[in-house]
């Protein structure tokens, strides 16, 4: 399969809405997710003050973030880890690969993991001869397809299970099937052997605290508990925004995250990790490392709007009440990141000059704010980007991003501003405007019949080759008011 990147979005999203398999397969993709969200959302008594909880929790920890980091690391490392900071996606796959080399070993097993997919790891432990099997259903179906996950909880939602039959018939070579549960054991039987095999186990984290140096890592199918238990070193590679305070803080983001993510009251299986087994024989790895991931993170700290992108718990409601992921899917993105918080986050990771498209894949209608269990304002974060593309970086960060507002672009809002600016000059504009709206009409009505222009001239047509543009009525509110008083006084 194609790799499409974040640059060409615009012609991605056409051709993801030219393809009526994706839409088969993202069809139940809201109505599935969102009514089991809701179901679970009930089942809390204040799910507002919930979420007002989580943020503030959030926005402590990212205000003293350098003091929590600290406190994680001196705990963890008292319990016997081995912290590896690293500064960006390339220094931690260096880390990861000589823990790996270390072992003398040719294949890890991993868990399902954002961090590992944001810094391509599976292609430089292959790049090294190693070979990384993916454990999480979905992570290893789309692994044997040669794909990158389309979504952040669900990296295959864009298969139908027809395909996935397909594709188990040419990779696994078993019989035809559409039982899901033939399947999901044949993944199973498969997946168990090479975790018997393996020496290393790679996963990600949800969240560090800095209280006691504990890893909190959620999943729903047990491959994460064995990625972790079952090869004598694990290596945890996590973002540095991952920390909370206090171990009592993980109460509220296990009420917030499975009921956002999947409708869920609570994940399977919550595997809490603080250091090293205490007996040498016990079971359990002999060496824990976790990489505290940087890569750009530090820069969105820097700034008050950007710093809220780092609040995000990857549980992907966004994505799923998104209009646009909907249509689209996830690979249209062309980045590891899709949806409204990967529209955001992605510029931020890899700059803005290759993913300028992403800010604006959105209508702004605010879905992903009001689903966000942590309250972020990403409708505020895309009109951060997009002034960022307009009229350069923002003071303190460090975006790659062109100036770009056209000369007729900044004569049109100086027009528009001109003539709002009194009284006597926008009667005159609204004038001028309903006379002009005549010239420049291709399909639609003005005058008479009231309603909606489905086509303008160029250059205005840019407008409405998206969307119907209002007409200038036939008599504004003021003539209308004039008109009343004067009837009334005639009267
Ligand atoms: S931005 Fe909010 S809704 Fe979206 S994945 Fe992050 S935490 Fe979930």
């Amino acid at each position: 399969m194609q790799h499409l990147t974040a640059e060409t979005f615009d012609q991605n999203a056409r051709d993801a809405l030219r393809d009526p398999v994706l839409h088969g397969a993202l069809r139940n993709l809201a109505d599935n997710f969102a009514g089991r969200r809701k179901v679970a959302m009930a089942s809390v008594d204040d799910w507002e003050s919930l979420r007002e909880q989580a943020r503030l929790v959030k926005e402590e920890t990212l205000l003293h973030l350098d003091r929590y980091l600290l406190q994680f690391v001196e705990n963890a490392e008292d319990a016997g880890v081995k912290i590896h900071w690293a500064r960006d996606g390339k220094e931690a796959c260096r880390i990861v690969l000589d823990l790996v080399n270390n072992q003398d070993v040719k294949m890890v097993v991993k868990s399902k993991s954002m961090a590992t997919e944001e810094i391509h790891l599976n292609d430089a432990l292959e790049a090294e001869g190693i070979e990384p099997i993916e454990t999480d259903l979905g992570e290893w179906i789309i692994q044997l397809a040669g794909e990158t996950p389309s979504h952040i909880v669900v990296p295959a939602i864009h298969k139908t299970k027809a395909q996935i039959a397909d594709l188990f018939v040419e990779k696994v070579g078993i019989e035809k099937t559409g039982n899901v549960d033939v399947l999901t054991k044949t993944a199973r039987d498969i997946l168990r052997r090479r975790f018997a095999e393996a020496q290393v186990g790679i996963s990600g984290v949800n969240f560090g605290v800095a209280e006691t140096g504990t890893i909190l890592i959620l999943e729903n199918e047990g491959n994460i508990r064995m990625t972790t238990s079952l090869p004598k070193t694990h290596i945890a590679v996590m973002g540095l925004e991952k920390i909370v305070p206090k171990f009592a803080d993980l109460d509220v983001f296990l009420k917030l995250l499975p009921r956002s993510g999947t409708g869920q009251r609570l994940t399977a299986y919550q595997s809490l990790i603080t250091g090293e087994k205490l007996n040498k024989d016990d079971e359990g790895p002999d060496e824990i490392h976790i990489v505290l991931l940087d890569n750009g993170r530090s820069r969105m700290l820097s700034h008050p709007v950007t710093r809220q992108s780092l609040a995000c718990i990857r549980c992907g409601a966004c994505l799923n009440a998104c209009p646009v992921y909907q249509q689209v899917g996830g690979h249209a993105y062309g980045s590891v990141y899709p949806g409204p918080i990967g529209a955001v986050i992605t510029p931020q990771l890899i700059g803005l000059s290759k993913t300028k498209q992403l800010p604006y894949a959105s209508s702004l209608c605010g879905a992903c704010r009001e689903v966000c269990p942590v309250k972020i304002d990403i409708p505020e974060l895309l009109l951060h980007l997009r002034a960022e593309i307009t009229d350069g970086p923002a003071d303190g960060i460090d975006i790659d991003a062109p100036r770009q507002r056209k000369f007729s672009e900044s004569l049109a809002f100086r027009m528009y501003g001109f003539a709002w600016s009194g009284k006597a000059k926008y009667e005159l504009g609204t004038k001028a405007a309903r006379l002009m709206q005549k010239l420049v009409v291709r399909q639609g009505k003005v005058g008479k019949v009231s309603g909606f222009i489905a086509k303008l001239a160029p250059p205005l047509g840019a407008w409405t080759a998206w969307r119907d543009a209002p007409i200038v009525a036939q008599r504004s509110f003021r003539d209308e008011w004039r008109m009343t008083l004067k009837t009334n006084d005639g009267n």
